[in-house]
């Protein structure tokens, strides 16, 4: 009975594991997209809370398989950075208040490639992709 028990147990374990591993996914080739058709790639989703639909921010200099996606207000609230001045385009002002910012702390905007294979570099983005990042709304519209 024990052994029957712990059997079930480890499959359980098992299928939890395939599930956050899938969730935590944060691009997938078999989801192209196009920055012009102004689709979202499900994969798009922050990593904290699963909103969809919004700007997202990822870690400066993190290899694909550790990335985190998060929303402007996970972002802030990991980073420790006040977002009240963060405006549609997704900047704001900086600590010191001299100069606008899309940047939350060491967070950059997450821009995937079209193929969604990987994210583009911070200043290596190209302007469709810059444009497709910037039409997104700032804030989460949805929970998910
Ligand atoms: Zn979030």
């Amino acid at each position: 009975m024990k052994r029957r028990r712990a059997r079930a147990l480890n499959l359980i374990n098992a299928q939890l594991r395939r599930a956050y591993r899938r969730m935590m996914k944060v691009v997938d080739p078999k989801q192209s997209f196009s920055y012009h058709s102004g689709g979202i790639p499900r994969t798009y989703r922050c990593s904290r809370c699963g909103a969809y639909g919004c700007k997202l921010w990822r870690d400066y200099q993190t290899f694909l398989c550790n990335q985190a996606l998060q929303c402007a207000r996970c972002a802030a609230a990991e980073q420790g950075k006040d977002i009240s001045t963060i405006d549609a385009t997704g900047k704001r002002l900086d600590d010191d208040g001299s100069y606008r910012t899309d940047q939350i702390g060491w967070c950059v905007p997450a821009v995937p490639t079209e193929e969604n294979n990987t994210f583009w570099g911070y200043t290596s983005v190209p302007p469709a992709g810059c444009d497709w990042w910037r039409k997104l709304p700032t804030h989460p519209v949805q929970h998910v």
